[in-house]
This record gives C-alpha cells, structure tokens and sequence, in this order.
C-alpha cells in the first residue's frame, strides 16, 4: 500500500512549539503538508509568550525540505491561527488541537482564575480554532479535526480538577461536531496521549519518562488526519507504541417498581442497586437514539408486567 502523504493539505497544529504538537508538527511536513504552526510560546501554567517555540519548529520543518509558518495567538483566538492558514496557504484541511496547560491545584484550593485559565486553553481553544475553520471544511466537503483530552478526564486524577474538566469538556464536544460533520465529510477524534513533555516530567517515574516519546504517538494522529481513515467519533488513547479505542459503556440495568401505575420509592432503587450496577453484560449505545430507545422498551416492558 501507498504512504500516507498529506501533499497539498494545510495542517493546523496548535501548541507545536514543543511536546507533543511538536512531534505532530514534523511528522505532517515530513510527509508534504503546509503547516501552521501555532504556538503562544508562554510556560507551562499559562504565563507569559515568546516566538521562540513556534520558529524553531518552522526552523526544523523547512530544513527538511517542508512547508510551515509560524502563528503566536492564543488558541482562544482560533480564527487568527486559522486566518494565518488562509493567508499563507490559502486553505485548512486539518486541525489538531493540542496546545495545552496545566494549573494543578486540590478541589477545594481551585480559584476562579486557576479554573477559567484551564477552560479557555482546552474548550474555548478547541472551540474557537475547530469553528473558524468549519465554514471551510463544509464548503470543500472535507475536513479532519483532532481534539486532545487526558486520562485524568477520563479517570479522574487527584489535584486536576479542573484540568479534568476541560478533557473531558472536548470529549463532549467531540461527539456532536463528529455527528454534524459526518455528511460534509467532516471526521473529528479525541486523541488521548500519555508522553514525556514538560507537563509530565514531575509527575511521571524517571524510568517510565523515558519509554514515552511523544514520535510514538505522532503517527496515530497523523493516520487519524488522513483522507483515507474512516474513524470519527472515537476516543483513541496512545502511548508507548500502543494504540486503543475507548468508549463509554452502560450495564443492562433494573426496571424499579413493577407496575406502570407504581411510584419509584428509594427503597425499591436500593433493592435493585445491585443490578443496576452490575456491569457483567453492559453494553455500548452507539447513538443518543440507543440510548433513548433502551428507556421506551423499559416502559414497554413495565406496562407487559402491569
Ligand atoms: P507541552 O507543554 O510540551 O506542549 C504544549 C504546548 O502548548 C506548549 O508549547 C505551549 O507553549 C503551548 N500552549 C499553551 N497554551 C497555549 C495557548 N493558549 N495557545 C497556543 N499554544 C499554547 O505539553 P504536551 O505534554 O506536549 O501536551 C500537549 C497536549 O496533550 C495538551 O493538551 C495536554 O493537556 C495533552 N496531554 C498530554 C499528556 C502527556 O502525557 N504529555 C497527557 C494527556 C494529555
């Protein structure tokens, strides 16, 4: 089979002056795509800029012979990272949202600022940035959009609350924009990455930092954003040189009063508590509409009982 080349697409990739976005930012010049490479430049807790980040990333694509620019804006002003592919290329075909802080804190210790930081950088960012090149997507029916959420969104991690927040904020996101993109050809995942970057390096075990390149992930992305990858709608976690989907499940549940004309008391919810929790045969709903229909047939099933 072909490679896979990216020659006359456009690649957003947000917070590519390092980590990650980094690693995302070189695999797609190396394989012919135009990249916008955004960075602000400014510390891991969201304090001050500097151009240095985002050039050097330029500096290192087009020594090998690719195509970039650089853009400093905060990704909560998106449609300017998206305006610099438009400027400069002429048009977006790719966004990876990956620019990421972190403002780590216990539950109760969280302020106000530590708290709008982290959701301006992750969900307005991703929200501002995918939007503005939305409009472009739909009109030349096609578009590959990438979020990033985080394990702690997913499973929760003592001291990130609002970090946590955020992940799993873009996870809802994803969901209903990879449902109105679907008929525009439109295809949006959730990249969920473990890797050694200046946000993990006190947090993960010196012998375990070292197995988690972020050129391990970077082509899982990079399939993701191919025109030949069917997925949309998926969380992928990555790391380490392994891949795999995740997804939320629900278990088959307990009808809760036996009668249609009965009320649901606590106690009868205590009573079935047991089967309401018993995940051994849950299942996937692959739509609000499974989800819904799973509650009419409890109604139906309630009303054959009666
Ligand atoms: P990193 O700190 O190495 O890189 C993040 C980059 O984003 C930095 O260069 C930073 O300057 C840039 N950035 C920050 N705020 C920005 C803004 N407002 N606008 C534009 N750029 C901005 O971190 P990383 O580990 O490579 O993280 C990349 C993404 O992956 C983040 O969203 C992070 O939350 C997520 N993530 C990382 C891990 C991990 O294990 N490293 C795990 C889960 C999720």
């Amino acid at each position: 089979m072909a490679d896979l080349r990216f020659d006359g697409r456009v690649v957003i990739v947000t917070g590519a002056g390092a980590g990650l976005g980094r690693a995302y930012a070189l695999v797609f010049g190396e394989r012919g795509a135009s990249v916008v490479v955004n960075d602000l430049g400014g510390g891991r807790h969201g304090e001050g800029k500097s151009s240095k980040a985002a050039d050097a990333v330029v500096e290192e694509i087009r020594s090998k012979g690719g195509k970039a620019v650089a853009n400093y804006d905060s990704v909560v002003d998106g449609d300017k990272i998206v305006q610099t592919a438009l400027d400069t290329f002429g048009r977006i075909d790719v966004i990876v949202n990956n620019a990421g802080i972190l403002r780590d804190k216990s539950f109760a210790r969280i302020s106000n600022d530590d708290w709008d930081l982290i959701q301006d950088v992750h969900l307005k960012g991703t929200f501002k940035t995918t939007q503005a090149a939305w409009p472009h997507f739909r009109k030349q029916n096609y578009g590959r959009v990438i979020v990033t959420a985080s394990n702690s969104g997913l499973y929760g991690n003592f001291g990130q609350a609002n970090y946590s927040a955020a992940k799993m904020g873009v996870v809802g996101l994803n969901n209903t924009i990879a449902i109105e993109g679907r008929k525009n050809n439109i295809h949006c995942n959730v990249i969920v990455p473990t890797a050694a970057s200046r946000l993990t390096e006190d947090i993960l075990p010196p012998d375990v930092f070292a197995q988690l390149k972020p050129e391990l992930i970077a082509p899982v992305v990079v399939w993701l954003c191919h025109e030949s990858c069917g997925e949309t709608g998926s969380i992928i976690e990555a790391a380490a040189g392994w891949a795999g989907k995740c997804h939320l499940v629900r278990s088959t549940g307990s009808l809760l009063r036996a009668r249609i004309d009965e009320i649901v008391t606590p106690e009868a919810v205590r009573d079935s508590w047991d089967k309401v929790t018993d995940m051994s045969s849950a299942v996937r709903m692959e739509s609000i509409g499974e989800a819904s229909g799973a509650l009419i047939t409890a109604i139906e099933e309630t009303r054959e009982k009666s």
